[in-house]
This record gives C-alpha cells, structure tokens and sequence, in this order.
C-alpha cells in the first residue's frame, strides 16, 4: 500500500534521514521504534507530507505521491495522522470534533458525518462524551477522541506518533488497549512509539531507527528476541 525508497530529509546540512526503505502492505501495522532524535517524527512527517522529503520516492498503491501534479488533499485524506497533543479543536464538543474534517475534507453531508461519528466514538468508548468539550476530558479520552477523529475519515493507512508519551502513566493503556482493536480491524497502521510492549505484542513489523537509518528491521519476535546490530541492543537493554 505504501512503499518508501531512498528517502532522505535534510535541514540545511543536517541529514536528519538518509536512504530510509520501507514497505507497508494492507493490514500492517509496523512499529518505528528508536532514540531520541533518531529521526522517527521526521520520518511520518514525510511520509504524509507535512514536510516533504528532500529526494526520495513514496509509493501509495504504486503512484508517486511526489511527482508533480499528484493529489496531495486526496492523499492526505487516505493517510491520516495522530499526534502525541492531541491537537483537538478545544471550542468544539467531541462530537463537532469527529464530524467537522469529514465534512470540509470529505464533503460527506452532514447526517452521515454524525452518524458515523457516534459509530467510532463508540468504537473506542468515548460516546458517552459526545456532548462534552476537550477540556473536560483527560488526556487519554482526548487522545481517543483524536484518534477517532482520524478512524472516521476512513484512511487507508493511520500514522500514529508517540500517541501515549503525553499521557499520565494510568490513560496510558486505555490508548493502547484503543489503537490494539483498531489493528484487530485490520486498519493499516505505523506507530511510532516508546512502548515496547505494545510494539511487541501488536506489531507485525518493528523498524529500529538509528541516526537517521532503518538499522535494523524484523518480526517482533526477530527484534526483541534476537537483535542482529549492536544499537538495537544497547537500545533494548534500556527497556528490560
Ligand atoms: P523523539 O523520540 O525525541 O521524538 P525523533 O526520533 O522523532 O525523536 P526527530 O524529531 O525526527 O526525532 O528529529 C530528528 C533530528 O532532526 C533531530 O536532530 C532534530 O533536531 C532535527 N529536526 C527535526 N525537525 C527539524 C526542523 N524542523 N528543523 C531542523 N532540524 C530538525
Ligand atoms: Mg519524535
């Protein structure tokens, strides 16, 4: 579905990504694990254009999303973000929230984007809140109404980065528990994050990101079970 060859990012003489390959099939959900640094924000802010690429090329279903003329609003309505602050729109209630994007991006009418707003939000258990503004909620019940946000706009890959590290320790797994039946509906996904037991557990793919490189990438049970480079190690010791 998505397929990444050579990128590269630069700021200014700062390679921040060098030769960056990846693939992502339909179903996936893949993992970006790695330091601080290392280039992970980076990476998905290329990979839905936020910050193009310096050179490079990315693939959805075969076309290059960087050629000139190429569709960039409808491209980022298929390959939706999540970002570790939520970034909800504080005067609007949850609901106005999930169904505002489907209606100025997707032009869905109005009845529908409600409609399909209640289904995710119950989805991810947060339909009693309909009614209430972001301020109200804690930050895991902000969280998941982001990422029902997202789920609603029906993309076809869901990029996902840190979406716990601004949590308090005891939403965290709430979010967790949230983006594991998400995967389980078979939602493409890339996650960048810190959490080393989701990634084992939910991933199909984990990539470890070292000073702008994938330095290594495998099965949850090839990466954490058996890591071939001396930085995935020393990485993974820190969190046993
Ligand atoms: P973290 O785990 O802390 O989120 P990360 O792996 O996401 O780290 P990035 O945010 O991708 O790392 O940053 C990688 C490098 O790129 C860092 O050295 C950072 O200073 C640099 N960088 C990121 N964005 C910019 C920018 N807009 N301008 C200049 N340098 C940047
Ligand atoms: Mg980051």
């Amino acid at each position: 579905i998505l397929e990444v060859q050579n990128l590269q990012k630069k700021f200014g003489q700062h390679e921040v990504l060098r030769d960056i390959n990846l693939t992502v099939t339909k179903g996936e959900v893949l993992s970006i694990i790695g330091r601080s640094g290392s280039g992970k924000s980076t990476l998905l802010r290329g990979l839905n254009l936020l910050e193009p690429p310096t050179s490079g090329t990315i693939l959805f279903h075969g076309e290059n999303v960087l050629a000139d003329g190429f569709n960039l609003t409808q491209y980022r309505a298929k390959v939706g973000m999540v970002f570790q602050s939520f970034n909800l729109f504080n005067n609007l209630t949850v609901l106005e929230n999930v169904v505002v994007p489907q209606v100025t991006v997707l032009k869905r009418d109005k009845a529908e984007a409600k409609a399909k707003a209640i289904a995710v939000l119950k989805q991810l258990g947060m339909d009693p809140f309909v009614n209430a503004k972001p301020a109200q909620l804690s930050g895991g019940q902000k969280q998941r109404v982001a990422i029902a946000r997202s789920v609603a706009m029906d993309p076809e890959v869901l990029l996902f980065d840190e979406p716990t590290s601004a949590l308090d320790p005891e939403m965290v797994d709430d979010v967790l528990n949230a983006m594991t039946d998400l995967a389980k509906t078979g939602l493409t996904m890339i996650v960048v994050t810190h959490e080393m037991q989701f990634a084992r557990d939910v991933s199909d793919t984990v990539l470890f990101m070292n000073e702008g490189v994938v330095a290594e990438q495998g099965t949850p049970e090839q990466i954490f079970g058996d890591p071939q480079q001396a930085v995935t190690q020393d990485f993974l010791k820190r969190y046993l």
